[in-house]
């Protein structure tokens, strides 16, 4: 049994809260918002502020909307350890240079970090079946990854500092410009009077097959559970692909990499967002591109 404190119970971080309390950890919760401290009273103590929770930890996990939000909670935490020192473990989705910087300032203080994004959304946390993607130490991800196998099914230790963030947004990157792509082929099919599930029968056995296709189908039919027939509800939402697009393009130019598609996937998301349709899954990109262009209703 571990001291774990537990910062950041949203969507994600509740779930992952629960989990770990369910598996026998002393988990203290906290949020800036009280009906997510709410939600998690009935599973283990809730803290009054970071630096209540801090206290006795020897694990301090974060799960928070954005890199500003680590880097506040990291000076609470500094302020608070004093003599201890937890492992930190931040499960944000956040820039790869913030991800260096903290694990940097964390490092400067003599306590360890990990960057630890997941994948697998909402029902991977509840599940605890989601992926980790790990950055830092070996010595600190041997300390980290039994909680995470706690939270997760697969978990990779992908380099130093920053390289589970660098692992995040390239495979978002991929994952955004091929549902896009799926989507492209869906509206194109439907214009030639091709029928969905003929080419879905012919794309998810040959060149054409990716996850977007045979696991996320963004047309309605041919994969029953896909957000595509529940009306584009997340599952994903577009936001937050167009949040992980951005990140990607800021670390494109900051290292130098050309990605022209993963440039324009991110516009096109951005583009979804401005339409009103930041909260429908990022499937919502067929009825959104069908719509678009031809001025269908989506
Ligand atoms: P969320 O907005 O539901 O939860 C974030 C929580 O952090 C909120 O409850 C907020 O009150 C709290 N918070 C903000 N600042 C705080 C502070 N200073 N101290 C304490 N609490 C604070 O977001 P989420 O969907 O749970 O996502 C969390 C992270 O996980 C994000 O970085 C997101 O990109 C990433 N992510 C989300 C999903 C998903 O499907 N929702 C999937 C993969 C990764």
């Amino acid at each position: 049994m571990s001291r774990i404190s537990f910062i950041g119970l949203g969507n994600m971080g509740l779930p992952m809260a629960i989990n770990l309390a369910k598996a026998g950890h002393d988990v203290c919760g906290f949020d800036l918002s009280a009906e997510a401290k709410a939600g998690f009273s009935a599973h283990g103590r809730v803290g009054e502020s970071v630096a209540a929770c801090v206290v006795g930890a020897e694990f301090v996990i974060t799960m928070l909307p954005a890199g500003r939000h680590v880097e506040a909670v990291l000076t609470d935490v500094l302020a608070a350890v004093g003599a201890a020192r937890p492992l930190l473990i931040d499960s944000s989705t956040i820039d790869v240079e913030t991800a260096r910087k903290v694990a940097a300032r964390a490092a400067e203080a003599g306590l360890e970090m990990l960057d630890a994004p997941v994948s697998g959304g909402v029902g991977g946390a509840t599940a605890g079946s989601l992926t980790f993607m790990v950055g830092g130490p070996e010595a600190a991800f041997a300390r980290g990854e039994p909680l995470l196998r706690v939270m997760g099914k697969t978990i990779v230790h992908t380099g130093p500092a920053g390289a589970g963030q660098a692992a995040k947004i390239c495979n978002n990157m991929i994952l955004g410009i091929s549902m896009l792509a799926v989507s492209e082929a869906f509206v194109l099919a439907d214009r030639l009077g091709l029928d969905r599930q003929k080419l879905f029968d012919v794309s998810s056995t040959s060149s054409g097959q990716c996850w977007s296709l045979t696991s996320y189908c963004p047309a309605p039919g041919p994969v029953p559970n896909s957000p595509a027939n529940r009306g584009w509800q997340p599952g994903f939402a577009a936001a937050l692909m167009s949040k992980d697009l951005t990140l990607a393009q800021a670390a494109a130019e900051a290292s130098g990499a050309p990605t022209p598609l993963g440039a324009h996937a991110a516009r096109l998301y951005a583009q979804m967002l401005e339409d009103g349709a930041g909260d429908r899954d990022f499937s919502y990109a067929y009825p959104w591109l069908g719509g678009k262009w031809r001025g269908d209703p989506a």
